[in-house]
């Protein structure tokens, strides 16, 4: 091959590649079970000139992707949330966005409440951008776990957890390759029709074998058993999968930490404003406690009060509360709506900054948006003002 090709083939790189290294780190199958996330409009095959962040799509996003040349968008909500029945370019604006994206051969991607439920995502980035301390989530999701245990012959052992391992189990935490051995001894007998690997067939076999077990993410069950298969030495292999109720330490809802030092209301609500870079939220008068432990939800997160409240949170910030919201927990703990978009944006920098590693010498540039696409607005006496 010419060295030269090898160069070219080495920066070339498709949407679903990056598709594929976004939903490594926030996996479809986390996702709210009602939202659509993944590829919206256009090819996942085409190859990426540049890509454009943006928390939503409108048409003046779709105009700055075609200025800076980006043939990928990805978003965090959705654009296609309900079914479609017709593109009506005359009366929809999604169906214009659609037009536009399609003549403009832009592909358009959206990680939502993926990023949402994953470390590091969208809750984890508002309680980083808060200066929160020791940040975990405020509730882990469940039942997203197996339990593999598969029967292995002492020779084949490393090669089986191996495998199992480099397609994604063994995953506790931030420690991979984890796995329990037990040895011991297993038994079989093959039927006329069978030609074992270890043994004769008819025969009464034992043999010195190995329990592996392993804690696997349920989507990834049928990768792994077909990869084992290809490389287990028997011809039937004794396994047994079974569903945790485990929570899940790296995906789950909201986040919570601690603030470097305790602070009444008026340093809080200051720091708040300082952090998001908010003149206007709303807040209720809280418990009166000095305020320490907080909880976060990016987006719309009223329902999870409880969850900050069983906590020990002294302070909850999400957005899109309702006036009787507010009005149950008045006293309970500093309850803040600081906005839908005002808690989600600061998420796009870390998708910014580990989509720029992941393309590393690659010539494909990554942008944010470079306007507020806040709908929202806030009026004042000087007139109505643009966040
Ligand atoms: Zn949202």
């Amino acid at each position: 091959m010419h060295p030269e090709l090898i160069g070219v083939l080495f920066f070339y790189m498709t949407c679903v590649e990056i598709f594929k290294y976004i939903e490594n780190w926030a996996p479809t199958a986390i996702a709210w079970n009602k939202d659509n996330v993944g590829l919206q409009v256009g090819s996942a095959e085409r190859k990426v000139k540049n890509i454009l962040l943006s928390l939503d799509l409108n048409m003046k996003v779709v105009n700055e992707a075609i200025k800076k040349d980006c043939n990928l968008i990805i978003t965090h909500h959705p654009l296609l949330f309900n079914p479609l029945r017709k593109i009506d370019t005359d009366r929809d604006n999604n169906s214009l966005l659609i037009e536009k994206l399609i003549k403009h051969d832009i592909t358009l991607f959206s990680a939502h409440t993926n990023l949402d439920f994953t470390k590091d995502g969208v809750s984890f980035e508002l309680a980083k951008t808060l200066k929160l301390k020791n940040i975990r989530f405020l509730t882990n999701l469940k039942s997203m776990q197996y339990k593999l245990i598969i029967f292995v012959p002492y020779s084949h052992l490393e090669k089986v957890a191996n495998t199992i391992f480099e397609n994604g189990g063994g995953i506790i935490g931030e420690y991979s390759h984890c796995g329990f051995r037990t040895k011991g001894e297993g038994s079989f007998k093959g039927s006329e029709k069978t030609s074992p690997s270890i043994g004769r067939k008819l025969n009464y076999e034992k043999v010195d074998e190995t329990k592996l077990e392993v804690l696997i993410d349920s989507w990834k069950l049928k990768k792994i058993l077909s990869a084992v298969r290809k490389i287990h030495p028997y011809e039937e292999i004794a396994y047994d999968v079974y569903p945790l109720n485990n929570e899940h330490t790296n995906y789950g809802v909201g986040a919570i930490g601690e603030t470097n030092q305790p602070m009444n209301q008026y340093e809080f609500l200051n720091h708040i404003s300082k952090c998001l870079r908010i003149k206007n939220f709303r807040y209720t008068k809280g418990n009166g406690n000095k305020l320490k432990t907080v909880a976060v939800c990016g987006g719309s997160g009223s329902e999870f009060i409880a969850d900050a409240l069983n906590e020990g949170a002294d302070a909850y910030i999400t957005a899109d509360i309702k006036y009787h919201t507010f009005f149950d927990n008045e006293d309970k703990l500093l309850l803040i709506d600081a906005g839908h978009y005002e808690t989600e944006i600061f998420s796009l920098n870390e998708l910014n900054n580990r989509l720029i590693a992941f393309i590393k010498k690659n010539k494909i540039k990554v942008f944010k948006y470079s306007k507020n696409a806040n709908p929202v607005n806030f009026y004042n006496k000087s007139g109505a003002k643009i966040n």
